[in-house]
């Protein structure tokens, strides 16, 4: 394998510096740092979203019929890499890469007309609905009813840990049509507007005191019928499609690695020369190396045609332990410093301090936020599962 960047590639590179320099501004830029969550608001990424879409390079992973750039896996890796380099945020990737790919793939004609352009120009804001109280892991016991009346499905039940449900104007949901059979088969999926009658959005707030999830109520909720994707009862198959693009459709190297060279920065400030650390430094760039390499075997296979399938799990599975790791190194390198607490969220709208001492306060809700990356998406134990059986053949 050849890792050098072609000229080709280096003008591309150079391309997208010069539109990051131009359309990324110093307030978006010091927003996104601050974001202490493991996503960001929507409404400073949607800034950046629109001068992507100007480009047309908003969603550069989708076919180029509906809006993508048919860029390849290198440009790919380039334009990530480059993106998380400069610290732009990513806006609502519910849409762009859980159900966009999904519609594309099981939609009717009508629903890719309907909101695959709106994904494209960052008009609509996805909220993802499959977990409920008693079913994330075990996913397909939920027990969110929909029966059909006419053209409607009447909704009753709950979901959890919905990401910006209080953001989102659309969610797609797991939901029950059938209680007869296994019970992966009675799971529909299904399109809905949040400002539907009978939709409540209560607020969770995490351990690093950001408000991301949400619980999510549905009572007597009439959503139309035209909002089924795939056929009813079949959801369970498009409720895994959706998990592969999840897990690992996206390079997330870039992202670490941004990750890795700000603590690398705040280390060399903080405590230079300290052994321990700087250990341990080396040890995380190698394993960030090694998921660099697998990330773009995935995307080479992807940019091929090959699903993700079980690699998505290995990625996902490196890519959250290794930014949980950055996280507590940078926790250690504060030593005591790391107890200092601003309550107050965002952080961006909160603090008016020097830059490099924002950073510091940034460090210890990030680590405590960040505890959820083996968790969301399928947890740590989920992926090693899947990946015994996939690779070990149990
Ligand atoms: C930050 C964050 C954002 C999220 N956003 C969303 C969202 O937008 N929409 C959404 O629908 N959900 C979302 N989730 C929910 C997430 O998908 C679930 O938390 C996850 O699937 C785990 O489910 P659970 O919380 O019910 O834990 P459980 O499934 O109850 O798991 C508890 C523990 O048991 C272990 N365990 C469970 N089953 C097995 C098994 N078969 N083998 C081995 N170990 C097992 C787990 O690994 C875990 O350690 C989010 C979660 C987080 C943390």
């Amino acid at each position: 394998m050849d890792l050098h960047l072609n000229p080709k590639d280096l003008a591309f590179r150079e391309r997208i510096r010069a539109f990051l320099d131009e359309n990324l501004s110093p307030e978006t830029r010091r927003a996104a740092s601050l974001t202490t969550g493991f996503i960001h608001d929507p409404e400073i990424a949607v800034v950046f979203h629109r001068a992507l879409h100007r480009m047309g390079w908003s969603v550069p992973h989708w076919p180029v019929e509906h809006g993508g750039t048919g860029w390849t896996a290198v440009e790919r890796t380039i334009f990530e890499s480059e993106c998380a380099r400069a610290g732009a945020p990513i806006y609502n990737g519910a849409g762009s890469h859980m159900v966009g790919p999904v519609i594309m793939h099981f939609g009717t004609d009508e629903q890719k007309k309907k909101y695959l352009p709106r994904i494209v120009a960052g008009e609509d804001c996805w909220a993802q609905g499959y977990s409920e109280p008693g079913s994330g892991s075990d996913l397909a016991s939920l027990r969110t009813r929909a029966v059909r009346e006419g053209e409607h499905y009447v909704i009753n039940g709950q979901k959890i840990w919905t990401t910006h449900a209080h953001k989102a104007n659309r969610i797609f949901a797991l939901v029950r049509t059938s209680t007869g059979g296994k019970k992966q088969e009675g799971i529909s999926f299904l399109l809905m507007d949040m400002n539907l009658p009978g939709i409540t959005v209560r607020p969770i707030i995490g351990n690093g005191g950001d408000h991301e999830f949400n619980e999510v109520f549905f009572d007597n909720v009439r959503a139309p019928v035209s909002g089924l994707v795939g056929e009813e009862n079949k959801g369970w198959e498009v409720a895994k499609y959706l998990l592969e693009f999840e897990r690992g459709g996206n390079p997330a190297a870039g992202r670490v690695r941004a990750q890795f060279t700000r603590v690398v920065n705040l280390i060399g400030a903080q405590c230079p020369g300290d052994p321990d650390i700087a250990a341990r430094l080396g040890e995380l760039g190698s394993d960030l190396d090694a998921m660099e390499m697998i990330e773009l075997c995935a995307l080479s296979a992807s940019q091929a045609g090959v699903n993700p399938g079980p690699m998505s799990s290995l990625l996902k599975l490196r890519w959250s332990q290794l930014r949980q790791q950055i996280a507590e190194l940078a926790l250690d390198a504060l030593g005591v410093d790391a107890l200092r607490w601003i309550g107050e969220r965002p952080l961006y709208e909160t603090l008016r301090l020097p830059a490099t001492e924002e950073e510091l306060l940034a460090v210890t809700p990030r680590y405590l936020n960040f505890r959820a990356y083996t968790i969301l998406g399928g947890t740590t134990e989920i992926q090693t599962g899947i990946l015994a059986r996939a690779m070990l053949g149990l």
